[in-house]
């Protein structure tokens, strides 16, 4: 596995560095205010309540890495839901679109929910599900992304906490798959040319 890497874009000392200091951000964000509201998410609040909890939702599966170290450094009452999507099946390395594989919300109406993805790339997920959970009557809803790709598409989605912009590249690593393989590196890498060409 290590053998297929063609270079370390971001190790896990860094990677766990930035972690610390999202979730240190984050908690700030959402602590009850002495004397005022929580300030409002980039999307917009819909209504804004002095609840003290949050609740994650990693998108699945990418995600889950990142999100499990990131809410062990957020001090605060958290509910967690879970939402499957996919966008990238199997060998993709190119967005396919994204589609709702599963879910397992609970109810977030009236709650402010933080959607925790691993990488911002066409935007397309964030869109859907951010979508998804304003229908539900979710309070607030806020994002963050572990990356972000230097691409227009990226840019143009407004997100509330990126932990690294990356060169518009396809990687793996921590939590990060090809062909549902490498998702256990511990830093973000990309593959040899060889391994995403060759065939299963
Ligand atoms: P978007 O919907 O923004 O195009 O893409 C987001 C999803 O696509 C991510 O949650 C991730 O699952 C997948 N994705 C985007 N770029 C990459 C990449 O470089 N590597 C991997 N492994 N997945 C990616
Ligand atoms: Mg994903």
């Amino acid at each position: 596995m290590r053998g297929d890497v063609e270079r370390v874009l971001i190790s896990q000392d860094r990677i766990a560095l930035r972690v610390h200091e999202l979730a240190r951000e984050i908690t700030d964000d959402h602590r009850p205010p002495r004397g005022g509201r929580p300030p409002a998410p980039a999307g917009g609040a819909t209504r804004a309540e002095p609840d003290p909890e949050i609740t994650i939702v990693p998108i699945l599966t990418g995600a889950m890495i990142f999100c499990a170290d990131l809410i062990r450094h957020i001090p605060m009452a958290m509910r967690i839901g879970l939402l499957a999507v996919t966008s990238y099946p199997g060998r993709s390395v190119r967005s396919q679109g994204s589609r709702v594989l599963g879910e397992q919300l609970g109810d977030v109406s009236g709650r402010h929910v933080l959607l925790v993805d691993d990488i911002l790339d066409s935007g397309g997920t964030l869109r859907l599900v951010r979508g998804m959970l304003k229908d539900s009557g979710a309070a607030s809803v806020r994002t963050c992304v572990l990356l972000r790709k230097d691409r227009p598409a990226a840019r143009e989605v407004e997100v509330d906490y990126v932990g690294f912009e990356i060169p518009d590249e396809f990687v793996v690593g921590y939590g990060l798959d090809f062909n549902n393989y490498y998702r256990n590196l511990p830093d973000i890498v990309t593959l040899r040319p060889d391994v995403i060409g060759r065939s299963a």
